[in-house]
């Protein structure tokens, strides 16, 4: 028996685990008691760990899809010769852009499809790229480009030393943070409360967080934006407006009062469904306490204010001086410095550079939106999409509208798909390329350590032993991007290319990275490498966050523009809401949709794995008993839920835990279309939200699909 130690890559907690091996199979996993961050927390989903690596519907060897539908093996250099030349074939015939490519957000967990995959899109010549990041944070990664000068420079509250945090349209509790690598965030609340502070949860849903604060407030999906607007209203009002440090380098708050002027609390009351007492008292007790930081995600994200909404939780920390200050807003300096490297390496930085074909909708940091996948894929015309990539990434079930997205899939003259299984999407594809699974490779975080409430770095061994003739992520990009760069490029040189990177990526690249990185040569005698991580199996504790600003800025002067016309430019759509209280009243016999997510489902994948999926029916429509009586709904109920897209089937739960007039599904599931092949998640398949959510209802800022608030009928079947 081998005990290994390594960090669990399932979500951007990153937890250590410590992992017992005999025989090449997995004995036991467990939290690793000596990791500096997580300290021997791991969640149910960590410890399925074992069953991805045991599951018999996991593919280990590539299949092509023969002409009946049907599936065959075939060797790894053929698939790769094939998809290369069905790719090259495609983009001869229609240019570039006819070739897409769609990721998934497991590709953030390791190094080579994070360092790999824009080297592939630079030898393809596309700017058809498309991301889950679209469908819940794109919003935030505009806004940190806007104001901070790169996307991936994305503060997180100090929640170990914060004495006020306010969680706005989140649920750490259960994911464990999201854009915040908090592992064991239930612990860290707690310690908060401990020390006398305070945790207060704005949502339409008294989450499992919203169970554990100090205080729980309702809120009207969709109108985070207001609440927002009215907050920062009253920190100016009432003479609450105290920067610190921030003030020598923050310009345009003077325009931002005036912005603000007429969003009293009295006037988003009834709209936000908060009254103005209470929301003056809440900006008051956030305003006055010794340290403070205001968290938003999804629930703000996700609506059709996503970036102004988000862009007024910036506001509200950077006015209250809680930017880059100790238990704030701050940002984390990881030893792989991706906010810089990204930045320098990629063609990340930028906004509204080129804009989709179809709806004229803006890149951001070099991505479309998902919503507009679908419309590229069945809009004739030039620059239409005849072949996609997809990386990791079930869109079928993930992006709204999801039939549509389906069709459109099913429209594509090619379709490769590098995952491994055959999930809703890549049954769609017309090769599949499946990599190895986590632990059987060794892993370098590249990305969550630039999020992390605590600054640390680890490295992962490999666990595990692969199957006989497997490949790697690294393998399958590095063998696709030579072939691609052949055509361009001369086979001489791409061969010569592919050899050099395959001498460098990962060790050598991610050593080099360390050194010149802000924890490497310029630390001295202290200075990390990789051969030093991997002294240290449980991580290394590189200390709290420290207050970097405006050093670590990267916009032109090292300013933060606050009143950015990005933003400014769409305040009158902001302002047309506050008169726009009459439109509830005609959507009355409407009720409103949200999601919801479970400890044990991250990604669609986690449902085949059955100590996950076990217990009750967790698909259910949760309903407040108010709502139930009205509509005559009873608790177990079957009914239809319809929105202007569709309908889907689902169970009622009534539940006080949602506001009056809203109701909640969760994501990520209906694994009952034909043609997949994943026997857990098809033997509880539920029902698939994305079918009835609408990809005309979006953020015209960030393209980021508004999912929440999505108005439905609710009808007994
Ligand atoms: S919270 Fe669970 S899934 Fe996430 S990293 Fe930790 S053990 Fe893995």
């Amino acid at each position: 028996m081998s005990v290994h130690y390594r960090s669990c890559n399932l979500c951007e907690a990153s937890c250590g685990l410590q992992i017992t091996v005999e025989d090449n199979h997995i004995v036991d996993i467990r939290g690793d008691a000596d990791d500096p961050m997580s300290q021997g927390y791991v969640c149910p989903k960590g410890v399925a760990l074992a069953d991805l690596h045991a599951d018999p519907d996991r593919l280990r060897h590539p299949l092509r899809k023969r002409d009946d539908g049907g599936w065959e093996p075939i060797t790894w250099d053929a698939a790769f010769d094939l998809v290369a030349e069905r790719l090259l074939d495609v983009r001869r015939r229609h240019g570039d852009d006819a070739i897409g490519m769609y990721l998934g957000n497991p590709i953030t967990h390791g190094w080579a499809p994070v360092t790999l995959i824009p080297l592939l899109l630079k030898a393809l010549g596309t700017r058809q790229r498309y991301s889950a990041a679209s469908v819940d944070q794109q919003p935030e990664h505009l806004l940190s480009y806007l104001l901070f000068g790169s996307p991936l420079l994305l503060p997180v509250p100090d929640i170990d030393r914060t004495d006020h945090l306010l969680v706005i349209g989140a649920n750490p509790v259960v994911s464990n943070g999201s854009i915040m690598t908090a592992p064991d965030i239930r612990r860290r609340l707690r310690s908060l409360r401990d020390r006398g502070g305070r945790l207060v949860v704005i949502d339409p849903r008294q989450t499992e967080t919203a169970a554990l604060a100090d205080e729980h407030v309702f809120i009207t999906p969709g109108t985070d934006v207001l609440l927002l607007a009215a907050m920062v209203h009253t920190l100016f009002a009432e003479d609450l407006v105290s920067m610190g440090p921030a003030v020598d380098y923050v310009d345009g708050v003077d325009a931002i009062e005036e912005m603000v002027r007429q969003f009293t609390p009295e006037a988003v009351a009834e709209r936000t469904g908060i009254d103005a007492h209470t929301i003056r008292r809440l900006t008051r007790e956030f305003a006055v306490a010794s340290t403070a930081a205001a968290y938003a995600r999804l629930g703000v994200c996700q609506s059709e204010f996503g970036t102004t909404a988000f862009w007024l939780v910036h506001v509200l920390n950077i006015l209250t001086g809680r930017l880059d200050s100790e238990g704030g807003w701050m940002f984390a300096l990881p030893a792989f410095d991706l906010p810089v490297i990204g930045a320098k390496t990629t063609d990340l930085i930028g906004y509204d550079r080129w804009r989709s074909r179809v709806r004229g909708i803006p890149e951001v940091a070099a991505e479309f939106p998902s919503i507009t996948l679908a419309d590229e894929i069945l809009s004739p015309g030039e620059g239409q999409l005849r072949a996609m990539i997809l990386y990791a990434g079930n869109p079928v079930l993930t992006v709204p509208d999801g039939r549509r997205m389906d069709a459109a899939l099913d429209d594509l003259e090619f379709c490769v798909a590098v995952d491994f299984y055959l999930n809703e999407s890549t049954r769609h594809a017309d090769v599949i390329l499946p990599p190895t699974a986590v632990l059987e490779r060794e892993e370098f975080d590249v990305v969550f350590g630039a999020v992390s409430v605590h600054n640390h770095v680890r490295y992962g061994e490999q666990v595990l032993q692969p199957d006989d003739d497997t490949r790697s992520d690294a393998d399958i990009l590095l063998e696709l991007l030579w072939r691609i760069e052949a055509e361009r490029a001369g086979t001489r040189r791409a061969r010569l290319a592919h050899r050099l990177r395959r001498a460098f990526f990962p060790r050598r690249f991610i050593d080099a990275a360390l050194r010149i990185g802000p924890w490497g040569v310029r630390k001295g005698r202290r200075a990390l490498s990789l051969a030093k991580i991997r002294e240290h199996q449980h991580g290394l504790d590189l200390g709290p966050l420290e207050p970097a600003l405006p050093k670590r800025l990267m916009t032109d002067g090292k300013r933060i523009r606050l009143d950015h016309p990005v933003v400014t430019d769409d305040w009158e759509r902001v302002r047309a809401l506050l008169d726009d209280v009459r439109s509830d009243a005609k959507d009355s016999h409407r009720l409103k949709l949200i999601g919801r997510r479970h400890l044990r489902s991250n990604n669609s994948w986690m449902h085949n794995f059955d100590r996950l999926i076990g217990g009750s029916n967790r698909c259910t429509l949760l309903m407040h008993p108010i709502d139930a009586e009205q509509f005559g709904h009873a608790n177990g109920g079957h009914v239809t839920v319809a929105s202007s897209v569709g309908s889907i089937e689902a169970q009622v739960e009534i539940s006080e835990a949602v506001m009056p007039g809203v109701v909640c599904l969760p994501h990520g599931w209906g694994h009952s279309r034909d043609g997949s092949r994943w026997r857990t998640a098809e033997s509880t398949p539920g029902m698939s939200v994305n079918d009835i959510t609408d990809t005309a209802r979006f953020d015209p800022l960030s393209g980021n699909a508004a999912v929440t608030g999505l108005p439905v009928s609710v009808k007994a079947r």
